[in-house]
């Protein structure tokens, strides 16, 4: 049988089902050549780093696959800073730390490539260590005009400024980040409290939350049924002491399980094994995220608004969940970024899939999303834009509320390094 040269073996099905024009492995300068381009189609190159978005291959696109060889991971000893390619996956990453006895705040999954760390990057140890993106020392690749750039932090100098800064949340729409260099953290004990809890629980739950200090932090999921884990790094015996007395409150709530892991680095969150959702291979999928500040008072009202929307949930497949941050986030001193939501303490998002080729059920299931989100933003009215969606009507108004008044400067950053318009469109 004939290999087809342009597929693309990723973990999202809609770009893993994409027809590509072509599938490129070298950043070189043919490549920032507009010939390549179609203006009528609005054509423009697609990047692919861990594959887990719907964007990073489009029918009738170019895919510039980073994963082939921009795969190295490196770890200097001394500094115990970590440099990896544009095309690494989280797993690969934590995988590397952990024979060094160091971590990384990666996310819920393993899966996510730099993607993760470009989009700005919320893990469950975001409390304690800020941001992935507040954790980049150095990067490089190259602006959407073909010139290369290479930048460390401390050593910025003006005019690269506006640069360092975008690159830090809203790097694709300007740049091919091709090396990133890391921060790691130490590898500590992980507790784990995980199970099913009922709407009421989960309301309890958020409260405690809220008063959570920096080690710990709660994720839910509310997909048929809704599941929980709250995440608590140990350090020391002092801290410790001072964790479990925030942890036992939960202890009444009976399928709930304590489980320590040796690390972070070793824990899988939300297995299929759960049967949490609906897994099919045979479904495309969207998901729009959030960001707001603590609910406060206002946790029974949003509770009935989350079983409000569970209840009109076109299938089986379609969930809302969220992960907190706050704490060392909300910290201005990592530096200037785009991540401007600073303040925001959750993170939730809503997933929608649909069989692949039913144009009715795709419109319905977009619907749910765009009135789950219409719902939500009274709690939560910022977008965190980990997922580009240039290909949705959505587009615009993600943008204004992911960037705010910082839209202006990602505008002229575009105009002036990507004029041509070969990476994601504004
Ligand atoms: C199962 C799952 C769990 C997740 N959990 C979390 C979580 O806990 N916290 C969180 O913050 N996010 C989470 N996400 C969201 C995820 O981090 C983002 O969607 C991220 O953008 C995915 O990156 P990727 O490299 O895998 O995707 P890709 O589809 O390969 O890339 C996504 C976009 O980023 C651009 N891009 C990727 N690499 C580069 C590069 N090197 N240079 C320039 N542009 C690039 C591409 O243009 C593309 O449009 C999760 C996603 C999934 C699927």
């Amino acid at each position: 049988m004939k290999k087809n040269k342009n597929l693309l073996e990723i973990p999202n099905i809609n770009s893993k089902d994409a027809k590509l024009k072509k599938l490129i492995y070298e950043v070189d300068d043919s490549l920032f050549n507009k010939e390549y381009y179609s203006k009528e189609k609005f054509e423009h190159l697609c990047v692919c780093s861990g594959g887990t978005t719907s964007s990073c291959a489009k029918n009738g696109f170019t895919t510039l696959d980073l994963r082939k060889n921009h795969s190295k991971i490196h770890i200097d000893r001394e500094s115990n800073l970590v440099t990896i390619g544009g095309g690494v996956i989280m797993g690969d990453l934590v995988n590397h730390l952990q024979k060094h006895n160091r971590s990384f705040p990666i996310g819920l999954s393993k899966l996510p490539g730099a993607g993760y760390i470009l989009t700005g990057g919320v893990s469950p140890l975001s409390r304690a260590y800020g941001l992935a993106i507040d954790n980049i020392e150095s990067i490089k690749g190259f602006l959407g005009n073909g010139k290369f750039i290479s930048l460390k932090k401390n050593q910025i100098n003006p005019e690269e400024q506006l640069i360092w800064e975008a690159i830090k949340g809203a790097a694709p729409f300007f740049s091919i980040i091709t090396e990133i260099e890391l921060k790691t953290i130490q590898s500590n004990p992980i507790m784990v409290i995980e199970g099913f809890v009922n709407l009421n629980e989960l309301s309890e739950i958020i409260q405690l939350s809220e008063e959570f200090p920096e080690n710990i932090s709660l994720q839910w999921i509310y997909a048929q049924k809704i599941y929980i884990y709250v995440v608590a790094e140990l350090k020391n015996n002092l801290e410790d002491k001072r964790t479990e007395e925030c942890l036992m409150p939960l202890y009444k709530f009976p399928a709930l399980e304590k489980e320590l892991h040796e690390n972070f680095n070793k824990i899988n969150f939300f297995p299929k094994e759960l049967n949490l959702y609906e897994l099919n291979s045979n479904n495309h999928s969207e998901v729009i995220s959030l960001l707001g500040e603590d609910l406060k008072n206002d946790i029974p009202i949003f509770i009935k608004c989350l079983n409000e929307l569970m209840d009109n949930k076109p299938n089986d497949s379609c969930y809302i969940a969220s992960q907190q941050l706050g704490c060392k986030t909300k910290k201005l001193n990592h530096g200037s970024s785009f991540f401007i939501h600073r303040k925001s303490t959750w993170k939730p998002w809503i997933y929608a899939s649909w069989k692949k080729n039913d144009l009715q059920e795709k419109e319905v299931a977009l619907d749910w999303i765009y009135k789950s989100w219409s719902k939500l933003k009274r709690f939560y009215p910022n977008i965190h834009l980990a997922q580009l969606h240039n290909h949705l009507n959505s587009h615009e108004e993600e943008l204004n509320l992911a960037f705010g008044n910082r839209v202006n400067e990602l505008k002229t950053l575009k105009n002036i390094f990507d004029p041509q318009g070969i990476l994601p469109p504004l």
